[in-house]
């Protein structure tokens, strides 16, 4: 499905002899790469240079995106920026302007970014930016719907200003599931269609959805996230004929073997982008804050005005307005359950709680 070749882009052209060009750019070129430029974006825009966009990273460079022409870019002195609070300068999503021989010049301000820790969690890996949409993938059944990992998504997305729009895939076993199951199903969509996110209920067995979920990917770079095996490359395969491995918990993509990317953007037939990494399982793994709960769930916040305690966490304390309007069913007992599950994980220090 990738068509890039780099080999075959500079064919005409002796690598060492590029490699050559490449340090000597870097030398000349240092100057304009200055930390506060990159940090601020202050620099006037290159507009006579090519605007492409970063779809994948490797060892040799930037592949770049020239409107349908793939270009293996050098990263220049972006890369060597060891002060920076940022692992990687350039991610992939990233729109940048590059010089004729293919030596990326400037790098345009992030619309939004989503990023982890690194190892030494002292420093924010960029996983991908410039991505419009996360796309909160659950299953009805097997595995079954956990809410608290989707308030943990939709909080991940508002923290990197992506849009978020939860899928519930297999409801073709919503026939053969359990009252019980069915409850929560149901439930769950009580609870989470006032919020104003986009829920869409699909099957990738039956194709039932499938038309809505093409629509609403179309032009829009998308980033799938959710538990493994709720069905994430049975959907994308289902929607636009790939074929990403299924049923597996390995690294599932469909790129050639001669990568050695961290992420990628692959093309979506009629437009638009998802974006595909081994990083993307992990994406969510990052400090949630009592404030980042506190502040999700607004429904309680304007509730906890009228609790007796100030710093009142609606759990077991005397005169709380949220525990009462949970009692009278003014409250969502599914978004109170989730925000319970996210406080204890926090509390019990343990990030991976909603994980499985
Ligand atoms: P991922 O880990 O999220 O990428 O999930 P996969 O796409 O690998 O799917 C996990 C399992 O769920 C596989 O056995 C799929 O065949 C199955 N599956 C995926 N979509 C559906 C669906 O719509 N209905 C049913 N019944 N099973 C599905
Ligand atoms: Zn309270």
């Amino acid at each position: 499905m990738k068509h890039y070749d780099y080999e075959e882009e500079f064919h005409s052209r002796d690598r060492k002899q590029f490699r050559k060009e490449r340090k000597i750019a870097q030398k000349t070129d240092r100057s304009k790469f200055k930390k506060t430029d990159l940090e601020t974006n202050k620099e006037e825009i290159a507009h006579h240079l090519p605007r492409g966009r970063v779809i994948a990273i490797t060892g040799e460079g930037a592949v770049v995106d020239f409107e349908g022409k793939q270009v293996l870019c050098s990263l220049k002195g972006l890369m060597k920026k060891e002060t920076a609070q940022v692992k990687n300068l350039i991610a992939v999503g990233d729109w940048v302007r590059c010089a004729e021989e293919g030596a990326i010049e400037q790098v345009e301000e992030r619309t939004s970014v989503l990023g982890r820790s690194d190892i030494s969690g002292r420093k924010e890996q960029l996983i991908a930016v410039n991505v419009d949409q996360v796309i909160i993938a659950v299953s009805v059944v097997n595995p079954p719907l956990k809410p608290a990992l989707v308030d943990r998504y939709l909080i991940a997305a508002e923290k990197g200003n992506i849009h978020p729009i939860i899928v519930i895939n297999k409801i073709d076993l919503l026939e053969i599931a359990s009252p019980e199951e069915k409850e929560r199903y149901e439930a769950f969509l009580a609870s989470y269609t006032p919020l104003g996110i986009p829920i869409l209920s699909i099957s990738s067995e039956t194709k039932v959805g499938l038309e809505s979920l093409r629509s609403l990917l179309q032009n829009k770079t998308s980033v799938f996230s959710g538990q493994s095996g709720v069905g994430k490359s049975s959907l994308l395969n289902a929607s636009f004929g790939f074929s990403l491995k299924v049923g597996e918990l390995a690294m599932k993509t469909a790129k050639g073997s001669h990568t050695t990317t961290t992420a990628e953007l692959i093309p979506l037939p009629g437009g638009g982008y998802c974006v595909d990494t081994p990083g993307i399982r992990s994406f969510g793994i990052w400090d949630l804050t009592r404030g980042d709960i506190v502040n999700h769930f607004t429904e309680f916040l304007n509730l906890s005005k009228e609790c007796k305690y100030p710093d009142c966490l609606h759990i077991t304390e005397p005169e709380c307005a949220v525990l009462a309007a949970l009692e009278n069913g003014k409250i969502a007992p599914l978004r109170y359950e989730s925000y319970v599950n996210l406080l204890e994980e926090i509390a019990s220090g343990s990030k991976a709680k909603t994980w499985s």
